[in-house]
């Protein structure tokens, strides 16, 4: 290739895409690549049986900043989904978050009042001042009976290891509230792009050039100065050769059906929180927009560690892989012409407002403002 880039941007998932996009309004000139064969990164959907099935998983928006709501409702219309996950517990079924229709099915409390008692009544006899990890954090929040059937096995499904090893904040993803309001986030602002999300990044990334099946590291070589700058939003510690060794990532298998039947389990999302089934979830597509196909299409999560040659979602963000990632982020702040960004750029478990706000970040530093300041 001759052409020459403002920038070269790796990885076309939301955060490159939010900044080409920006880069473009600022007349830059983005060259765009991927290793995958398409765009979207994790956010990808694909139209099947005419159904959007999230091929990385489930992706709900969801946010508090009004400023990035409106920002993404440019790029397509979005639906009044509401998140409001079930879980099974072998042949029980709860409402998640945890809230009073969870409390009622464990316990049968009816008020907020009672339902405080009992949860007070096992955390007080715990005696946890200063949780200092998952299990404490979780015990100290909602008390055994809640922990038992509905966070431990779940948690040790999905990071692997055990509640003891945990870094406390990932419990704190989850509400816990006193009314009978089942919707998974507090957020004011949710929803599911009306046809999927692959049309987002399609518009974002309107007039920039774009290479799919293309591996940086094989195509810097035989490019290198092609762009002034880079964006790279892919793994850190790969970017460095694995320098100082690797980051632990979890990463997701999926085992995708399309049924013949029109409706599987009734709710877009079904946890199951024991140990006794090996998936963590299913997610069941046609949910997210209230689809009435004569088909469904299901996918069951299996969550496993990250190795090379499979896909890293999430950053395992405990002490050990806290400080290695300080050393790798030592090195980034010396690279003034790389933005390293996004998930694994920036190994942080960011929900997708959360990247979209990094991506304004650097777009701020770039070029003073975004188009949705
Ligand atoms: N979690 C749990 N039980 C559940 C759902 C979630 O214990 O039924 C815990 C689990 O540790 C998980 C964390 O809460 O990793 C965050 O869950 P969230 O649904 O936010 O995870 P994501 O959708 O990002 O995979």
């Amino acid at each position: 290739m001759n052409k020459h880039y403002d920038y070269l941007i790796v990885g076309a998932g939301l955060y490159g895409a939010v900044f080409a996009y920006e880069a473009m309004a600022n007349g830059k000139t983005c060259l765009v690549i991927d290793k995958r064969g398409h765009i979207g990164g994790n956010i990808y959907t694909e139209n099947r049986e005419g159904i959007n099935v999230h091929i990385y998983g489930a992706h709900i928006f969801h946010t508090s900043d009004k400023k990035v709501w409106d920002y993404i409702n440019r790029f397509a219309e979005f639906n009044n989904y509401v998140n409001s996950p079930v879980a099974r517990y072998h042949d029980e079924l709860y409402n998640l978050p945890f809230n009073m229709n969870t409390f009622h099915g464990l316990w049968g409390v009816k008020t907020p009042k009672e339902a405080k008692e009992k949860i007070k009544e096992q955390t007080d006899k715990l005696g946890i001042t200063e949780p200092k990890n998952l299990e404490e954090q979780a015990l100290s929040l909602v008390g055994e009976d809640i922990y038992k059937k509905l966070i431990k096995e779940y948690t040790e499904k999905q990071w692997g290891r055990d509640c003891k090893d945990l870094p406390s904040f990932i419990i704190k993803r989850l509400p816990l509230r006193f009314t009978y309001d089942n919707n998974y986030f507090n957020d004011p602002y949710q929803g599911i792009p009306k046809g999927g999300y692959t049309q987002i990044i399609e518009k974002m990334l309107d007039g920039a050039d774009i290479l799919v099946n293309t591996d940086y590291f094989d195509f810097i070589k035989k490019n290198d100065g092609i762009a002034d700058k880079t964006v790279f939003t892919g793994m850190i510690d790969e970017f460095f050769g694995f320098k100082y060794g690797p980051l632990e990532y979890r990463s997701v298998r999926f085992e995708t059906e399309t049924l013949d039947e029109e409706n599987y389990q009734g709710n877009a999302v079904v946890n199951y929180t024991s140990h006794e089934v090996d998936f963590t979830r299913i997610i069941e597509h046609k949910h997210f927009e209230f689809g009435k196909q004569p088909k469904t299409i299901i996918s069951r999560e299996y969550s496993q560690e990250w190795h090379n040659g499979i896909e890293p979602y999430y950053p395992l963000n405990d002490d050990k892989n806290s400080a290695l990632y300080a050393k790798y982020k030592e090195l980034a702040d010396k690279e003034d012409k790389v933005i390293f960004g996004g998930r694994l750029g920036n190994y942080s478990y960011f929900d997708m407002d959360k990247v979209i706000l990094a991506a304004f970040g650097a777009v701020r530093s770039e070029f003073s403002k975004t188009t949705a300041d």
